[in-house]
């Protein structure tokens, strides 16, 4: 699924079942006349764009987006029909190659809209135009819209398929910023005659913020995260917190014991020695580190389920490797499957332990991981050791 070779023992798994159920959720959700375009960038979110896409069906899925040219192509390379939409920006020779793949250019301001305009003058071009309604990033602002206005109808070989913005805040439902947003964009887009409408990121459709007929860009909801700011739970012993809103995550990342030691009190574990054993303990050493993504500032602080049970990282996360103790999990044996992030391990939680969001947290695993259907422990090695408690899971 990944450029990476497959013999390492670490790994992503990849539900591509899921993923679809996924889909299918989300269409379920969607009102009258509203269709998704599946938010990919970035090779979804380190999830992995072109297998993903391969599960999207044009009934499901109307367009898929990407934010880089070379994101948009390596879809269409590997053979992906549907309708793409490249979020960009794009330069002038960026905008040409774009138009050779048949990708639909979000132009995000009126210097890449001038770009396409010059590049109207040769052949036809259909854009998504993007307006700035509240977020101050991208987009059209209110006092830039007369001359976008006049850019479009002097020249008739771009043709505007839609209107769009991006909400800065849809994941606290008690900001009042997203209605604002909505009523400045509604106002905004009246100038301009589009026959198509999008402003919903995952939040905002979960959270049913969507007009009928509008379109819905959806990433992390894909995934199986959860949208909304809700605090997750650290432990199995806290409460969920609240009424959460997402679909069945497709990801989990798992490695294996390598190295399995005993160590007496008082052992430095680690670079920097900042854990010392406080009893003699069982001290067991995973080949993964930050250069995968398994994030430094989980030193200390992270938790990875061995045999279905929570054991601490312990000292820093190096570039290749991490520690964990073990000495609560007897029955720890060397090649026992642990799982960094899935099951109880939740993308919210390491998020949370490392001060960022979830589409970081994902984004961060590296294309040195090398990713697998979700079905692979079933066979060869992954059926002969590791966390029983996955087994049926
Ligand atoms: C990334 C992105 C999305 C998807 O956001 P999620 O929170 O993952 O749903 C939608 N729209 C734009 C413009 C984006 O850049």
């Amino acid at each position: 699924m990944s450029t990476a070779p497959d013999f390492r023992p670490t790994w992503a798994e990849i539900d591509l079942a899921a993923f679809a159920r996924n889909v299918d959720a989300i269409v379920a959700r969607l009102p009258l006349g509203s269709r998704l375009i599946a938010v990919l960038k970035a090779n979804a979110y380190g999830h992995g764009a072109v297998e993903l896409a391969k599960q999207c069906r044009a009934e499901k899925v109307a367009m898929i987006a990407t934010a880089l040219l070379e994101e948009s192509l390596e879809l269409r390379n590997a053979g992906i029909d549907l309708p793409l939409l490249l979020l960009g920006p794009l330069t002038e020779s960026q905008i040409s190659i774009a138009l050779d793949h048949r990708i639909t250019l979000g132009v995000v301001g009126p210097e890449e809209l001038e770009s396409a305009c010059r590049v109207a003058r040769d052949r036809d071009i259909s854009i998504h135009l993007k307006l700035d309604s509240g977020m101050g990033r991208m987009g059209v602002t209110e006092s830039e819209l007369k001359r976008v206005v006049e850019m479009i109808q002097s020249t008739p070989r771009l043709r505007i398929d839609a209107v769009y913005t991006h909400f800065a805040n849809a994941s606290n439902p008690s900001d009042p910023l997203t209605d604002q947003q909505i009523a400045k964009f509604r106002q905004m887009s009246a100038k301009i005659p589009a026959p198509l409408y999008h402003l919903a990121n995952s939040a905002a459709t979960m959270r049913g913020i969507v007009e009928p007929g509008d379109f819905v860009r959806v990433g992390l909801s894909l995934l199986g995260a959860e949208p909304l700011d809700v605090a997750p739970a650290l432990s199995r012993h806290e409460p969920p917190g609240e009424a959460a809103l997402r679909f069945e995550p497709i990801l989990r990342w798992r490695t294996e014991i390598v190295r399995l030691k005993e160590l007496p009190a008082g052992h430095a574990v680690g670079y920097g020695a900042t854990f010392r054993t406080k009893r003699p303990s069982r001290i067991a050493t995973l080949p993964v580190g930050y250069a995968d993504g398994y994030d430094r500032l989980l030193s200390n602080n992270g938790e990875v389920l061995v045999r279905g049970r929570r054991a601490p990282v312990v000292g820093r996360v190096s570039m290749d490797l991490v520690t964990i103790d073990v000495t609560d999990i007897p029955d720890a044996r060397f090649g026992d499957e642990v799982t960094l992030l899935g099951n109880e391990i939740t993308v919210e939680e390491l998020a949370k332990r490392t001060g960022t969001i979830s589409h970081e947290v994902f984004c961060r695993i590296s294309r040195r991981v090398p990713q697998r259907p979700s079905h692979s422990w079933r066979y060869g090695r992954y059926a002969t050791t590791g966390d029983a408690s996955l087994r049926s899971a």
